[in-house]
């Protein structure tokens, strides 16, 4: 088998672009090609498998999946003629992994593969204590899903494979995956240890893979800053913020979501850490709008929203929300009092973000410091040539 294509075989099989458009991948190694750059696509009689990426002129300039029906048709996992070894998948979730290994997180749970931010277009990994929840993002991922759990248990012996549906990928991707454990068994739920709290995790029917592994720095950050402090904690989610404040030496902490199976969880963690009182919190299943109509003073205000925008045209009015949302977050601080206000909306860059939070500053009346730029945590890396990979921004807030 040859393992190489040269620019001759211009009539050769794969996904052709079109003239002038293959720039960011020869040049930039961008992952991504959209549809509107598609010549055609030859020979894809093979789903899940990698096809070569072909300039007009028919030279090979990488190596890709194909995804038919997505705006992302092609995510790029090679950017040379040679055809990556047959083992690449392993090669690079084993690079991630023993990256994740030597960041000394304070944790049993962390993000083992972060897609592009691997090399691994359309995967994502997260570990769970004893689990590790895969999430296919694409069909190309979902047809290797087997080796790709095989080759988990065989780096960690005993581990349990869950594989998480994600129903926004499902629908583009057109993926016939159900959520279910694939290497050993359980109740789709399991504990896990971050800093000096444990809590539970239910990664079967809660959000995104179960929790939100990325905001993991900033709680630390957070809980830091709540020593003899009364907190608000605003789209609390498991309220994984409230519980390692507590721990911290919070003496009253106050989270507010709208779901009610995820304020259920957060209060059923509390017992599970030895130190925690169950009467230091309070968990409020409300709308955070409504609530903030009449809400009463506190020294830490976090909100952490879902995104407010998923698409560019939706931008505006998602800086509007943020705008309105952040100047109340500013109101309702004592003197000296500290807010964490995070955006992880991937159409407002950092720039538009920090502009947002200088307007509600001024808004709000308040005498504000911009103390601190705040990022997803360590193990959620972005690719050098993949800016589009980092999402979550957030900045920490002194009011006088
Ligand atoms: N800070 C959390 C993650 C927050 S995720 C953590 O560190 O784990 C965003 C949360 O906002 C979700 O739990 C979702 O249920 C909640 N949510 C979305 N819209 C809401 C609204 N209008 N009012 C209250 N909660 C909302």
């Amino acid at each position: 088998m040859r393992n190489s294509l040269s620019s001759s075989d211009s009539a050769g099989p794969g996904i052709v672009l079109k003239e002038g458009r293959e720039g960011p991948v020869r040049r930039r190694h961008h992952p991504w090609v959209y549809s509107q750059a598609v010549e055609r696509v030859d020979d894809l009689d093979a789903p899940g498998g990698l096809l070569p990426v072909r300039s007009a002129d028919g030279s090979v300039i990488g190596w890709g999946h194909y995804s038919p029906g997505s705006l992302i048709a092609v995510r790029m996992v090679a950017f040379s003629a040679e055809k990556p070894p047959e083992d690449w998948v392993e090669q690079r979730i084993r690079t991630a992994w023993s990256l994740r290994n030597r960041l000394g997180l304070d944790t049993d749970s962390y993000r083992i593969v972060n897609a592009e931010g691997d090399y691994l277009p359309g995967l994502v990994i997260d570990l769970y204590a004893d689990t590790a929840v895969v999430c296919p993002h694409t069909r190309s991922v979902e047809a290797g899903l087997d080796r790709i759990a095989e080759f988990l248990c065989a780096e960690q012996p005993g581990l349990r494979v869950f594989v998480r549906r994600d129903e926004h990928f499902a629908r583009v991707e057109k993926l016939s995956i159900a959520s279910g454990y694939v290497r050993g068994d359980g109740d789709g739920a399991t504990v896990i240890k971050e800093g000096n709290v444990s809590l539970k995790v239910d990664f079967a029917h809660g959000q995104k893979t179960g929790y939100y592994l990325d905001q993991r720095a900033n709680r630390t950050l957070i809980a830091k800053s709540c020593v003899g402090k009364t907190l608000l904690n605003l789209f609390s989610y498991t309220g994984a913020v409230a519980l390692r404040a507590a721990a911290a030496g919070a003496v009253k902490v106050t989270s507010v979501d709208s779901s009610r199976s995820a304020l259920e969880l957060g209060e059923g963690s509390v017992s599970l850490s030895p130190g925690l009182r169950g009467d230091t919190f309070e968990w409020v299943q409300a709308d955070v709008f409504s609530y903030l109509e009449s809400p009463s003073r506190c020294d830490v205000v976090v909100a952490d929203p879902p995104p407010f925008a998923r698409r560019r045209v939706e931008r505006d009015g998602a800086l509007k929300g943020y705008l309105s949302l952040f100047q109340q977050c500013l109101r309702v601080l004592s003197p000296g009092g500290l807010a964490f206000l995070f955006s992880c909306s991937g159409v407002v860059d950092r720039p538009t973000f920090q502009q947002v939070v200088g307007e509600a500053a001024l808004r709000s009346g308040r005498t504000a410091r911009l103390l601190s730029e705040l990022h997803a945590d360590v193990d959620h890396p972005v690719a050098a040539s993949h800016p589009e990979g980092e999402y979550l921004k957030g900045w920490m807030v002194h009011v006088q």
